[in-house]
């Protein structure tokens, strides 16, 4: 028994409340690589549609043996954080390869994007700079700006999601401060909906202020090539720092990158705490991404194959009598209303054989609970059409539908 029981039994009380909540998360354990289907214990043969690997490559052979072969020559990983000895060529590689992709002049890496977003805000502003953030942002963005204003006290505030009138205002109010940095997602995860990019750059032109764009659900997913967010909007190679994971559709392993000027990653490596304190990606990690960034570079039809499966699976869902949030990404969230609903829903549909997670609060607000479905390129069209039916029959039982 550990020394303080009441500590636990605490914890136990909370845990126990949020299964009477019927909001508790159930671990679903995997015993395959994520492809279009997994092995789920005690399940078998899984149809998957709630996951990042949005372009099938965390089993594509040749990002395997990428990471193999980093395992071979690096070894197991860098035994220190970057700036001591824990770099290694595969990072300059990688992160030169990053740089070109995403259509900056260099990058930095990180374990995860959740670090680099972390290592970025407090690292580059100030007492008396003002940040900004739309109020959909991701909770790495959010962390990352209370922690930039406990360390530095600089000015804060949260435009309206997506509301360009409200950021436009609030960077007026805040005109005096030094340094302006506006924070945005590129796609925002629980919507799936896609940053004014244009209008955030016009605003920020205007004002004077510094683009931070997170492209996590956006690299290797939207725009012609995958290139992300300003690549959709025809701005590729305007946004000041894009930040983005390569645990999603770059590879699926971990890790994450700030992209920016040659500068940035310069101050990011004499400043950046993650970066001073953390070790670095492992070798393993940079070969299969490394791998991950060339294939998307080589094979433009994998992206152009998730796109066309988007659009199929929208329009199916929407036929088959759903209403999804509209919008241009693999991700297509329907909206059911509580929490327990969407739970119940995730359950009876991995009773059908298809893995899809609900989503309530205090991920999205009350009564926004959704079902959020992702597609990859990993799909066929016969899985796609099966997720539809067996949505219809489980809309049916629990009446969302006719
Ligand atoms: C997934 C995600 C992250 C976290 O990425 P990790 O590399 O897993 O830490 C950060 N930001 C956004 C927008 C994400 O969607």
């Amino acid at each position: 028994m550990s020394l303080n029981s009441r500590f636990n039994t605490e914890l136990a009380g909370v845990l126990e409340q949020l299964r009477a909540e019927r909001v508790y998360k159930r671990l679903n354990y995997i015993d395959s690589p994520q492809s279009s289907h997994v092995q789920m214990e005690g399940r078998g043969d899984v149809l998957i549609l709630s996951s990042n690997n949005y372009l099938g490559l965390s089993d594509e052979p040749s990002v395997i043996d990428a990471g193999h072969e980093a395992l071979d020559k690096y070894g197991a990983g860098t035994g220190s954080v970057r700036f001591i000895c824990g770099t290694f060529t595969i990072h300059r590689q990688l992160e030169q390869a990053l740089a070109r992709f995403v259509g900056t002049e260099s990058s930095m890496s990180y374990v995860s994007c959740w670090n680099a977003n972390e290592g970025l805000t407090a690292t580059i502003v100030e007492e008396g700079d003002f940040v900004i953030s739309d109020a959909l942002n991701h909770a790495s963005i959010i962390d990352s700006i209370r922690l930039a204003k406990a360390i530095t006290k600089c000015t804060t505030a949260v435009y309206r999601h997506s509301d360009m009138d409200d950021l436009r205002a609030k960077l007026a109010a805040n005109r005096g401060a030094r340094r302006k940095l506006i924070w945005t997602d590129g796609v925002f995860s629980m919507e799936g909906d896609v940053a004014r990019l244009p209008e955030i750059l016009e605003i920020a032109r205007e004002h004077d202020a510094v683009v931070a764009m997170d492209d996590s659900h956006a690299s290797g997913v939207l725009g012609k090539t995958g290139r992300g967010t300003a690549e959709h909007h025809g701005v590729f190679g305007e946004v000041d720092i894009i930040t983005s994971t390569l645990g999603k559709a770059l590879g699926g392993a971990a890790g994450g990158f700030t992209a920016g000027s040659a500068a940035l990653s310069d101050y990011l490596t004499q400043r950046s705490r993650p970066q001073l304190f953390s070790n670095a990606l492992p070798p393993t990690v940079a070969g299969s991404s490394l791998a991950a960034v060339r294939f998307i570079e080589t094979h433009p039809e994998r992206v152009t194959r998730l796109h066309e499966n988007a659009r199929y699976f929208r329009s199916a869902i929407t036929e088959a009598g759903f209403t999804p949030l509209a919008g241009d990404t693999p991700i297509v969230p329907i909206i059911v209303g509580e929490t327990s609903l969407a739970m119940q829903i995730s359950d009876m549909m991995l009773d059908e054989g298809i893995f899809v997670t609900g989503f309530g609060y205090p991920v999205v607000p009350h009564g926004h609970a959704r079902i959020r479905c992702q597609v990859s390129a990993a799909h066929t069209r016969a899985d796609l059409d099966v997720a539809v039916k067996s949505f219809q029959k489980v809309g049916r039982k629990v009446g969302l539908l006719k």
